[in-house]
């Protein structure tokens, strides 16, 4: 919408209800009508991901673009030139840290079959992680291909990191030998036996609607540090259709006498 001084001062609208304002109905409704698309698909790619936890939430941050890059720097206002400090050529946003500087181009046109180079290079950042970690240019390894990719992302930043503290640039052949290294482990224990032991059991859990004519009344709260707390609440009926809700200030108050 343009800006229109006429009209008066900006104010905080609520998109989910006519009137601009929040109330708990129109934010529970809007939960229900929330669908997960093709696009909203690719968080789970982390998630599906074989091997380390700390490897799948790196892959995460990288989709939510959440990496430290000297371009997320500059953006924040922290005084730092947004120029990739490798290369001093390009700002240096996620996809130039872990795939265009031209420090790490020879790693990628090693790993990457020569047909597949340029298509490889092209996309923007989801796209680029979410074809990789489908494999979507089918690239053919022993190892499995998202395996190697989650590894080299991951490895890339490390060295990226690494030169920034130690101000050490690490030549890409003992990039490709640490990257190789570590995703053949990874694949190992993804084979082994020790992958097919499970380790731990899935619980799903979830909202239970009450028997029929009964309504159900869900509440919770939340406290700050300082003691202002609050507290909401929701009835839903057997089908779960919304009957009415609450929100409350309660004031000054501890968690537990919050809950209560
Ligand atoms: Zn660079």
């Amino acid at each position: 919408m343009p800006p229109a001084p006429h009209l008066g001062p900006d104010r905080v609208y609520w998109c989910f209800n006519p009137r601009g304002l929040f109330n708990i109905r129109s934010a529970y409704e809007s939960l229900c009508h929330h669908n997960l698309d093709a696009q909203d698909k690719a968080w789970n790619l982390p998630w599906a991901w074989k091997g380390p936890q700390s490897i799948r939430l790196f892959i995460w941050q990288i989709l939510h673009g959440k990496l430290k890059t000297h371009s997320e720097l500059y953006r924040r206002n922290i005084p730092v030139s947004d120029v990739c400090v490798r290369c001093g050529v390009s700002a240096e946003d996620i996809l130039h840290a872990v795939r265009d500087c031209s420090c790490i181009k020879s790693l990628w046109l090693r790993l990457v079959p020569a047909c597949h180079q340029l298509s490889f290079c092209q996309s923007n950042l989801r796209a680029w992680v979410a074809a990789n970690m489908q494999n979507k240019w089918r690239i053919d390894y022993e190892l499995h291909w998202d395996c190697i990719f989650g590894v080299a992302i991951w490895r890339l930043w490390f060295w990226r990191n690494h030169f920034i503290m130690a101000g050490k640039l690490v030549d890409s052949k003992t990039i490709y030998s640490d990257i190789m290294a570590r995703a053949s482990e990874i694949h190992r224990i993804n084979i082994s036996h020790l992958s097919q032991q499970p380790r731990h059991k899935e619980i799903f859990f979830g909202w239970l609607p009450p028997p029929w004519p009964w309504c159900k009344l869900n509440t919770d709260d939340s406290c700050k540090n300082i003691g202002e707390a609050g507290a909401n609440g929701v009835i839903r009926n057997s089908f779960g259709n919304w009957i009415s809700g609450l929100s409350m200030n309660i004031g000054e108050s501890s968690v537990i006498m919050a809950e209560l």
